[in-house]
């Protein structure tokens, strides 16, 4: 059994892989080409197969902090919304900004689409160097509040594929709430 923790209503930290999550949406960690990288983008592309690769190409490319939305095609996942996070370049450079702004353009996808379930990876906490708490803080925040907002949203897994990842959302739950 893949270990959960349901730590706010409708939000779960799960520890394993994003390409077996069964949500509609999945949220992949992608490079502004939308053609395909290592981490969770290679294991995105290698689970889905050749066919997300080829819809990728006719989106032409992602900013950084927006996101487009794709078909999901050999995932469980019906959708996988690619966003692309900033890369740390130690903080002075509207990085936490640029991070919240990933969130909230992959929030605005699900609602459009009528999404109720999504699946998020921790952004920008692999090769683009992001802070590991400082990222699960900015992210806990907004998935908060997208839960509070939402209309046709009811769940969001954050994922983590490490036990020290895990921990690291928890104790930014933890931070969130007392904050509030
Ligand atoms: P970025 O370039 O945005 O930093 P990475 O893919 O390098 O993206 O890493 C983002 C996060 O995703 C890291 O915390 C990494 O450990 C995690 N990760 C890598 N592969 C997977 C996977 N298959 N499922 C869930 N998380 C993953």
């Amino acid at each position: 059994m893949t270990p959960e923790w349901k730590i706010s209503p409708g939000l779960s930290v799960v520890l394993g892989d994003i390409t077996k999550m069964r949500v509609e949406a999945m949220v992949n960690a992608a490079n502004s080409s939308l053609l395909g990288g290592g981490g969770v983008d290679g294991a995105i592309h290698r689970a889905a197969g050749p066919e997300l690769l080829k819809e990728c190409r006719s989106v032409g490319g992602c900013p950084t902090g927006e996101a487009r939305i794709t078909r999901g095609y050999d995932l469980p996942a019906a959708w996988v919304i690619h966003t692309v996070g900033p890369v740390w370049r130690g903080g002075d450079c509207g990085e936490e900004e640029m991070l919240a702004c990933c969130y909230r353009s992959c929030f605005s996808l699900v609602e459009e689409r009528g999404i109720k379930s999504v699946a998020f990876p921790a952004i920008s906490t692999g090769a683009y160097g992001f802070p590991a708490r400082r990222a699960a803080g900015i992210a806990v925040q907004e998935m908060i509040l997208a839960l509070e907002k939402g209309k046709s949203l009811k769940s969001i897994l954050a994922v983590c594929y490490s036990p020290e990842s895990c921990q690291i959302y928890l104790d930014a739950l933890e931070a969130c709430r007392k904050q509030r």
